[in-house]
């Protein structure tokens, strides 16, 4: 904890410009009292966590906090206090919310807006944050998740990334684009991963881009859409990937045709290098089906192919026959998925596996697929 109540009653908060020696001081001559329990606290002067207060006996009251105290956490909402405090009305460092009996790390009021932003450095169960969600929710106040950044961040710009689950259940929607924005202790800045576009299991393609503390502003930045270089740049690392889910289907299979993908291929009479270009695209909201595209995209016309049917033929009812038949979840996100991916097809002229689209055209329709979406929006 940063707050603490004097023995006179007063909020007394270590931000960035406490002194080191008046605590020292305070700490000889001062007994600091919870602000909710009112129970004596400890003032911690030590060589690893920033000077904080910490309960005498840990209390109940410790679990309203989103998390324990560690080091990371306890200076990164210093930081973040500090910075709310240059940009906002009004900030408030543990502010202990009765009526919803939680304390978010930061309380904060802009332009008659209260918003929970919750600094969140250890995994904790997906429950526990949608059920503060939800309750923050009901209260009218906005929560904002702030994770720490992964600890393995990869150079700058277009890149291949690894996001576990933990990660994703903070991902943010603007318009059509997916994005995380995490913050780094360290170096006192933002990492935001943004146009996140989904390969496969923890895989991901994002643009990272680095946001000092200064140069940031609230409401937090909302990342641009995506440009044409940078599609391009994203689109190259899609296809690798495609590349290399190719060779690994071939090297690794030990299912031989009990694997769908592989019997498609050996009843349509066809090999990895004559699939067109236009299976193993990304689709905007891909990550319902967690396959790689390639995968479910050619179990589509497999699909096709054993039913003797047209892609201008799949209504609803045979998309969630698809669905079951092809072991996919039939969820509304993976219905949208797959009826993205059919609209796109027909919308390139693809009528069956036979029809070739050059790449430059096949490139052009994507982005502007992906660009007018989010414009659009
Ligand atoms: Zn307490």
């Amino acid at each position: 904890m940063l707050v603490a109540h004097t023995e006179q009653g007063e909020l007394f908060v270590i931000t960035l410009d406490t002194c080191l020696k008046k605590l020292q001081q305070l700490r000889q001559t001062t007994t600091f009292y919870c602000p909710q329990c009112k129970q004596p606290l400890q003032l911690k002067i030590g060589r690893v966590k920033i000077p904080h207060f910490a309960h005498i006996k840990s209390n109940a009251c410790d679990a309203s906090f989103a998390e324990g105290e560690s080091a990371q956490h306890l200076l990164g909402k210093q930081q973040l206090f500090s910075f709310f405090q240059q940009r906002v009305e009004n900030v408030v460092l543990e502010s202990y919310l009765s009526p919803l009996q939680q304390r978010p790390d930061l309380f904060v009021t802009h332009y008659n807006k209260h918003y929970a932003i919750e600094f969140q450095c250890s995994v904790i169960p997906y429950k526990q944050v949608f059920e503060r969600t939800v309750g923050y929710e009901r209260h009218a106040i906005v929560p904002l998740w702030l994770v720490k950044t992964p600890n393995k961040i990869p150079t700058f710009g277009i890149r291949k990334i690894s996001l576990s689950q933990f990660y994703q259940q903070f991902f943010m929607r603007y318009k059509e684009q997916v994005y995380l924005i995490t913050y780094d202790t360290v170096h006192s800045r933002f990492i935001y991963f943004s146009n996140l576009q989904y390969v496969q299991g923890r895989t991901w393609i994002a643009n990272v881009q680095p946001l000092s503390l200064d140069a940031q502003s609230f409401p937090f930045f909302v990342p641009k859409p995506l440009t044409e270089q940078h599609l391009k740049e994203m689109f190259f690392l899609y296809q690798q990937h495609r590349a290399s889910f190719f060779r690994t289907k071939i090297l690794f299979n030990r299912k031989g045709l009990n694997d769908l993908f592989l019997r498609g291929l050996y009843e349509q009479r066809l090999n990895f290098e004559q699939l067109p270009n236009y299976i193993g695209i990304p689709i905007s909201g891909g990550e319902a089906i967690s396959l790689f595209s390639a995968e479910w995209q050619s179990h589509l016309f497999f699909f096709l192919h054993i039913f003797n049917l047209k892609l201008s033929q799949l209504d609803e009812q045979k998309i969630y026959a698809f669905l079951r038949w092809a072991k996919l979840p039939q969820s509304t996100e993976g219905f949208s998925a797959i009826k993205r991916y059919i609209t796109f097809l027909c919308k390139i002229g693809v009528e069956s596996i036979t029809n070739k689209i050059e790449d430059t055209t096949l490139f052009l329709h994507l982005f502007s697929e992906l660009i007018a979406f989010s414009e659009k929006n």
